[in-house]
């Protein structure tokens, strides 16, 4: 990974970690304020931790009786779910649940997680030494090879590609279909398209916002839960690209309704949308449903594409 686009991930992550802080400060004060019955347990559950650790260096082989912490812990959730809050509102806050925005997972073997990677690839598309464009777009990069089924080298299907993604962006909103979905194994180039599609039509005036799935699902819930409203940019851009449909969390009840919604909206205000997915069509009924899958895949409505051959990360490689 780039230097550069490390030192910044770490800077971002570490924003991320105080604002979370913050938050966390806020919600305890908030409680204490509006709820004191329930600033009253927690209050009750420190001095029981302060008891316990006493306890520990004082008694040999004391054992932390956890099914009283476990006990004072459920008080404090129904507590806070009668005064109208969510069970969960006073424990740790993170944007991503699984590193607790570290971008770290795995202890002793740390690995990058999930969000991190995604966030180094989406700044890598920004920072890259060109940038990516359709000027600097390279097709040889892609093998001169026949993937199966298909009359024409994968090279000669991103020539084609390329040509109709650039045309997309030069006479927008003259397009029709309005919308348009790159559909493929990873590696194929669907994010880079995304990115010249993206920069070509900011360049035109127009306004593009190329977001993963993954940060609008995220965006959706920070607006669902009062913290930051910034779904004005999913709902308004003229453009709105979504990279890596399928990547982001699925939360029952939720994901599935909320991108319906924004689906919805936008086309019911006549905004275009494109995306990128590494399902195939089967595979989004099966993500989503058939009711959402069905409105991605409109080819009335939108203009299904499909990408074949080889992962060309893998080829570069030594
Ligand atoms: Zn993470």
């Amino acid at each position: 990974m780039d230097r550069r686009i490390r030192e910044q991930l770490e800077a971002e992550y570490r924003q991320q970690r105080e604002k979370n802080a913050e938050e966390e400060a806020r919600r305890r004060e908030e409680v204490r304020l509006h709820a004191p019955q329930v600033a009253a347990l927690m209050e009750a559950r420190q001095q029981m931790i302060a008891d316990f650790c006493r306890k520990a260096l004082m008694v040999e082989g004391y054992q932390v009786p956890e099914a009283e912490l476990r006990k004072a812990n459920e008080q404090i959730r129904a507590a806070l779910k009668a005064a109208g809050y969510p069970e969960d509102y006073l424990e740790p806050v993170a944007r991503c649940p699984i590193c607790g925005d570290t971008g770290y997972t795995g202890g002793d073997e740390r690995r990058e997680c999930d969000c991190y990677r995604r966030r180094a690839l989406e700044l890598s598309a920004t920072v890259g030494e060109a940038g990516q464009s359709f000027e600097a777009f390279d097709e040889n990069v892609f093998p001169e090879i026949v993937p199966e089924g298909w009359p024409i080298t994968q090279r000669e299907g991103m020539r084609r590609l390329r040509k109709r993604c650039e045309e997309y962006a030069d006479t927008y909103p003259s397009v029709s279909p309005r919308d348009m979905l790159l559909y493929g194994k990873s590696g194929l180039g669907k994010t880079y398209l995304l990115n010249c599609m993206a920069r070509r039509l900011s360049e035109r005036g127009f306004s593009a916002e190329l977001v993963s799935a993954y940060d609008v699902i995220r965006i959706m819930r920070d607006a669902y839960f009062g913290r930051e409203d910034d779904t004005a940019r999913l709902y308004e851009a003229d453009v709105l690209l979504i990279d890596d449909l399928g990547m982001e969390p699925m939360m029952e009840n939720v994901t599935i309704e909320q991108l319906f919604q924004l689906v919805n909206t936008r086309r019911s205000r006549g905004l275009a949308m494109v995306f990128s997915t590494n399902l195939n069509t089967e595979e989004l009924k099966t993500r989503y449903n058939e009711r959402l899958a069905s409105r991605l895949t409109d080819r009335s409505l939108c203009q299904v594409i499909r990408l074949l051959g080889q992962d060309v990360r893998q080829t570069q490689r030594p």
